[in-house]
């Protein structure tokens, strides 16, 4: 863990250039508005260590899965996020010396990433190596008024010298991906063109046939005025350039404004993109670039006030927070049912910017309480318009009768992993897709979804699980055998707690949920059973007799669950006698050594806990949290967020403390040694879960919300707001109590510290602050 950054409540803050650090730096750094986004990459060439990144949503690229022993079932590809036009760029050439902060002296520098406004800024002296001395100062953003648009001001300043600087403003097709194989390039071009001030490069992906234009126009300012000027248009292999000549005067800045739009041919015709390209970014430019910030600004303020959590007397974890909120809003907008949230976002190519069940385990819930319900709903109906996929996907692996098995890593609902023994048999995952569905329902109550479309999603996973399961005659009980848990550092086992948990839920759940969609809709259920050949009577009493028969196992002596058959045999020496610089495993320790041991990579009984709470009491509760943390070495960003809301729950609030400043402060503290790779996207919602279900105790049951809030001691208050069916509450808690406010025109009644409490429209209530009443 570093603690490179400054502490700011609304930014993130760099002083001094660190080129150590500049790859965590270009992550935490990155930009993006649901449509587009980019690390944070300098503009100008930069020959030092850097991980070059700006991506189109939904573009990807299918890379040949290369493993040795290719066995049936196996994915044909592994997904990737592609490295597409780089539209950042301007070079600077000073005579025969080119900017660049690798090789050039820098006499100071700052970076900050302005959350609440939405915009990075860069201001730095430098000096090349024949001493001529400029200030670069640079403000950009992905537009989140014009999703498609981008927009970059810099201003360069001659400090000591009078003479020609040339700037290059440009768009660079030509690149590559860092995981790319053996250095091939997964773009080719189309189209190109170049005048003076405007110019285009549009790109096709190999194999998926994605086309992308990327469109740049320029203009230039000098002393506060726009400048006339005439470029030389340069043209390469996928790249196109405008160089302009400017005699720089000393003391007096230079401003270019670039104006840049990304349209993609998955929502334009491809013969057509160009012409709409040009046409939108000259739209774009005469906004001016003062115009479009300050749209950006108000638009991200907007934003704030309906999922700002506001942490009193705590910087860091106030910093950490916004951080995680922010990232989630520059991911992922719900605007498009055909997107979804890659474990990077636009941060970076690992996980290849596919789909995981963080998605449906972690994201759903932050996109429930902050968002309008479609953005939730859309993200559930990506996993509807995938289910035939799913129906393949299980097929291939013989399974038949319409039983799906979702993809672990997918684009479009085709598998593709490309580490087949941890992910394939990671088979939960069908599991957090059926308890997606039951969550969206309880939180907003939109019970049609259920027949619409979840049903129908339920059955068919119901019907993987019925098939996946084996009768032990030894034990006359159904086992779950070879199956990976959440835990990566373990494959391959039998009767995982976590997965024969979700399966046997999987199955009630579908049941009940048959019974109500009879109630509400016979016809529209008879459609479906018809639709689906489903056998209610015969399928549904095989699922209640595997629901009745199911094997759990669990140690009596200890009183807990067991993680999977056989964890006691293990050697158990706890993570806390682990000498640290054998730490984090997966950078230390073999395979084969993690996998023979007890240690636990995120939570894997203590999900099911925490996912099924209310069906353990708190002592189960307890003695599994005992047991299970001290074994968990947390090396998934997906765990501490999980054991804060424990820890809270189990009213251990130093412990959630803990958990709450290692979740948020993830990515800007490099707290695993891998934010250089990108940040962790989808954790960030387990952040604000940790705040706003660990600290604020908030449930739905029944259709009622409710709170259980504790204050940690190192924060004066701390406030979040939530939309719950067409209320709008923001939640304070401090010394005083715990206020309520309905800032909508529905009252509302919810629970506090368990008592029903009436919330009229535009009115307050408070509460005096209770030990928490652990249910
Ligand atoms: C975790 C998985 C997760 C994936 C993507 C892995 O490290 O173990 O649970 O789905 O990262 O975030």
């Amino acid at each position: 863990m570093k603690q490179y950054f400054k502490v700011d409540e609304w930014k993130i803050i760099e002083e001094g250039f660190d080129p150590s650090y500049n790859k965590v730096a270009e992550s935490v750094f990155s930009l993006g508005n649901g449509r587009m986004g980019q690390r944070a990459n300098f503009e100008e060439a930069y020959s030092g260590e850097t991980l070059q990144g700006n991506y189109v949503a939904g573009v990807y690229y299918p890379d040949k899965t290369r493993v040795g022993w290719w066995k049936n079932g196996y994915p044909e590809y592994f997904a990737k996020v592609l490295n597409a036009a780089n539209w950042i760029g301007i070079d600077v050439w000073i005579g025969d010396e080119q900017l660049d902060l690798a090789k050039w002296e820098v006499i100071d520098f700052m970076r900050e990433l302005n959350m609440r406004e939405g915009y990075l800024q860069r201001n730095t002296l430098v000096k090349s190596p024949k001493g001529k001395e400029i200030r670069i100062e640079s403000t950009r953003f992905c537009s989140i008024v014009d999703d498609e648009a981008g927009a970059i001001s810099y201003t360069v300043t001659a400090i000591n010298f009078t003479g020609d600087i040339k700037l290059t403003p440009f768009i660079d097709g030509d690149i590559i991906n860092a995981d790319c194989n053996y250095g091939e390039k997964f773009w080719e071009e189309v189209k190109k063109d170049v005048g003076d001030d405007t110019g285009f490069v549009q790109l096709r992906t190999k194999k998926t046939g994605f086309e992308v234009a990327t469109a740049m126009k320029v203009l230039l300012n000098r002393g506060g005025k726009p400048e006339e000027f005439s470029s030389k248009p340069i043209q390469k292999e996928k790249y196109i350039g405008a160089e302009i000549t400017v005699n720089a005067v000393s003391g007096q800045p230079l401003t270019l404004y670039k104006y840049v739009v990304n349209l993609s041919s998955q929502n334009y015709k491809a013969e057509e993109l160009a012409d709409k390209a040009i046409a939108q970014v000259t739209r774009i430019s005469q906004k001016y670039f003062a115009v479009m910030l300050l749209e950006q600004a108000n638009a991200w303020v907007e934003k704030w006030k309906h999922n700002d959590i506001i942490i009193e007397g705590d910087a860091a974890a106030q910093q950490g927070i916004r951080f995680n909120i922010f990232q989630l809003n520059q991911t992922y907008t719900g605007e498009d049912d055909r997107l979804n949230i890659g474990p990077k976002g636009f941060t970076g190519e690992k996980y290849g910017g596919s789909t995981y069940w963080d998605t449906e385990a972690y994201c759903v819930p932050f996109y429930l309480a902050t968002a309008e319900q479609k953005v939730a709903r859309n993200l559930l109906l990506y996993r509807y318009k995938q289910l035939g996929k799913a129906i393949d996907n299980a097929k291939l692996l013989g399974f038949k009768d319409g039983a799906a098995l979702y993809p672990m890593v997918t684009m479009d609902g085709t598998e593709c992993h490309n580490e087949w023994e941890i992910t394939f048999e990671e088979i939960h995952r069908n599991g957090a897709i059926a308890f997606a569905i039951f969550n969206y329902v309880r939180y907003t109550g939109d019970e049609a979804y259920l027949t619409d479309y979840g049903l129908e999603v339920l059955i068919a996973i119901s019907r993987f699980w019925a098939q996946r399961i084996t009768w032990s005659a030894e034990r006359q009980q159904y086992v779950m055998l070879g199956v990976t848990g959440p835990n990566e550092y373990e494959n391959n086992v039998n009767n995982n707690w976590y997965t024969s948990t979700i399966a046997v839920w999987c199955l009630k759940y579908t049941i009940e949920a048959i019974g109500k969609a009879k109630e509400v809709n016979q016809a529209k259920y008879k459609d479906l059973v018809t639709k689906i050949t489903f056998r209610e009577e015969q399928e549904c009493e095989k699922f209640a007799d595997i629901i009745c028969k199911m094997y759990f196992g669990h140690d009596d002596k200890l009183g807990i669950f067991l993680q999977q058959d056989g964890y006691l045999d293990k050697e158990q020496i706890l993570v806390k006698d682990l000498p640290a610089s054998e730490q984090p495993l997966v950078k230390k320790w073999s395979w084969d050594r993690i996998l023979r041991s007890i240690y636990i990579k995120q939570a894997d009984v203590l999900q099911g806990l925490y996912f099924f709470e209310d069906n353990y009491d708190i002592d189960t509760i307890r003695r599994n949290y005992d047991f299970y943390e001290p074994r968990t070495v947390h090396e998934s960003s997906l765990s501490p967020c999980v054991h804060a809301i424990l820890a809270a729950k189990l009213g251990d609030i130093d412990r959630a403390y803990q958990f709450y400043l290692r979740t948020s402060r993830l990515d800007i503290d490099d707290y695993n040694d891998d934010t250089d790779d990108g940040c962790h996207i989808t954790s960030m919602a387990g952040t604000w879960m940790a705040v706003v279900e660990g600290f604020g105790g908030m449930r739905v049951k029944d259709g009622v919300l409710s709170f259980n809030p504790l204050l940690p001691h190192q924060w004066q208050a701390f406030s979040f707001q939530v939309g719950f069916r067409g209320a709008l509450l923001n939640v304070r808690v401090s010394g005083d109590g715990v206020t309520v406010k309905n800032l909508s025109d529905k009252e509302i009644v919810i629970k506090i510290y368990g008592s029903d409490t009436l919330i009229k429209s535009n009115s307050e209530k408070l509460t005096p602050v209770q030990v928490s009443t652990l249910e």
